[in-house]
């Protein structure tokens, strides 16, 4: 699709000039409207207002829908990371079913209340094995996760290490050299393509969940995308304010590999225009700001 090419092409230019820029300030989206072109259209911003939703439970769309609330659409990003200090207002303890039953999982109160109305619809469409895999993480959480990941990553070569670099790369720089483990730098690498820098992380704006199923060996691989669940979320997540984040083959706008498991609140108004709208996260703030 040329129209969603031409506006990939644009995100990941002002993303590249606000990086250049050293502009790391969050909730500060492109707003250029200088360069523009004509031929990009924006009706797909706004077709909330014309949009019929049903469903199959009672659902308060009181929860679902945000007027376009400015906290539902904070950004973070490797571009736009929250820093150390941001911790959400409102967060609550999540009571649906838990990937790890005794561990604690902390949600923003829109979010989760709007999770809640999700996991009670998809469970009417006889879908009743969705469980949270993760959801709130500190930026102190993400500290350890993200050295976990680089000491994981440093220990071999990983399927992720060629897929990044490409089995020449690892060929000709390890293997043809004896050498079995990554560098600090290229562990570094593999790391930031599917885990953030700490303050980087969607997940400490308390807005997105990883979700996970019976139906999956383990969690949190592309597997789910063969779930029913990731079927019904494909076609309704977005009429509970929910998006998925990060798309298959929108790596160079989001910055992350394809997770068919991360779904994002964002309020069911900028839901509805990313789903109609074929959009990603980073260019519906792009086309919404301008
Ligand atoms: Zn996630």
């Amino acid at each position: 699709m040329k129209k969603r090419r031409l506006i990939k092409s644009l995100c990941c230019f002002f993303a590249v000039l606000l990086l250049l820029a050293g502009c790391t300030q969050p909730q500060n989206p492109p707003t250029e409207t200088d360069t523009m072109p004509n031929d990009i259209d924006q009706d797909v911003i706004g077709c909330y207002k014309t949009t019929e939703y049903s469903y199959l439970t009672a659902v308060d769309a009181s929860i679902l829908t945000t007027n376009l609330n400015e906290a539902y659409l904070l950004l973070a990003n490797k571009e736009y990371p929250l820093g150390a200090t941001y911790v959400p207002s409102d967060l609550v303890d999540l009571t649906c079913p838990k990937y790890q039953s005794s561990r604690t999982y902390q949600l923003d109160r829109r979010a989760a209340n709007a999770l809640y109305a999700m996991l009670a619809e998809m469970k009417a469409a006889g879908i009743d094995d969705v469980m949270v895999a993760s959801a709130y993480r500190s930026y102190s959480y993400q500290v350890s996760t993200y050295n976990n990941h680089i000491a994981n990553e440093r220990n071999g070569i990983s399927e992720d290490a060629i897929a990044c670099f490409g089995y020449d790369y690892i060929k000709t720089n390890y293997l043809d050299r004896g050498v079995y483990k990554l560098s600090l730098e290229d562990a570094t690498t593999v790391v930031q393509t599917y885990s953030a820098q700490p303050g980087k992380s969607e997940h400490q704006t308390g807005l997105c969940v990883d979700l996970a199923t019976s139906e999956e060996k383990e969690p949190l691989t592309v597997a789910f995308e063969l779930t029913q669940a990731f079927a019904w979320l494909s076609q309704n997540a977005y009429k509970f304010g929910f998006i998925l984040r990060y798309p298959n083959g929108d790596e160079d706008v989001t910055g992350y590999t394809y997770e068919p498991w991360h779904y994002r609140f964002v309020g069911r108004e900028a839901a509805t225009d990313i789903h109609f709208g074929n959009l990603n996260f980073e260019e519906y703030l792009y086309l919404y700001r301008t």
